[in-house]
């Protein structure tokens, strides 16, 4: 199936210049360029079900096909946490966030970690599409590098043989888990 034009259900500029990459032939508008206003409170138990209710939300309003994803970081020690609630772990951000994490692990010896992500694409008629990826590392002792955001400083890439916080915005791109999830689901949506 061939889309002329995509509302991307983010505000953020890196996730829509990465929905621009893949989605190559298609125009790629913001939600809020395309009029969405107010808040989508991501209410599911999984990263499909908050990246559907936000392309769904967008997508029933403003009767355009919409793209939405969610993601998080998932530690095995942790028994997936901090998953889906990954942005709200300690509640005070970014910096805080990634505090908490080194202290619920202080100790561990089994750091394993992974980033996933899930898109859905809403298609007004009814139809959703979906895409995951995950990209697969382990938590370090300390903070490692500058670049990124969220927890990219903490997570060592086990395919880029460094932290995502040293890495390039180009390197990350090539095993990132929402590079991943987009491909996918360009594949899925090359089905229908
Ligand atoms: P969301 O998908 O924008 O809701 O992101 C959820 C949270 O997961 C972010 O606020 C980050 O804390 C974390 N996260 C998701 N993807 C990444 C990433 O690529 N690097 C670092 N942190 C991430």
């Amino acid at each position: 199936m061939k889309l002329e034009r995509i509302i991307a259900a983010s505000s953020n500029q890196g996730k829509i210049a990465e929905i621009k990459k893949i989605f190559k032939d298609a125009e790629i508008i913001s939600m809020h360029d395309a009029g969405f206003e107010g808040d989508i409170e991501e209410t599911g138990t999984t990263f499909k079900e908050n990246a559907a209710i936000k392309a769904k939300t967008v997508g029933e309003k403003l009767k355009l096909p919409t793209i939405a994803d969610d993601s998080g970081l998932c530690v095995d020690f942790l028994c997936g946490a901090p998953g889906i609630y990954s942005a709200r772990f300690s509640g005070e951000g970014d910096a805080a966030n990634r505090a908490l994490l080194l202290e619920r692990l202080r100790g561990a010896a089994d750091r394993r970690a992974h980033f996933e992500c899930a898109v859905c694409l809403y298609i007004p008629d009814g139809k959703t599409v979906f895409g995951v990826g995950r990209t697969d590392g382990h938590i370090l002792e300390e903070e490692r590098g500058k670049n990124g955001f969220g927890y990219d400083c903490l997570f060592y890439s086990d395919e880029l043989k460094k932290s995502f916080g040293e890495a390039t915005m180009r390197e990350k791109n090539g095993v990132s888990h929402r590079a991943r999830a987009l491909k996918d689901l360009m594949l899925n949506l090359n089905k229908l």
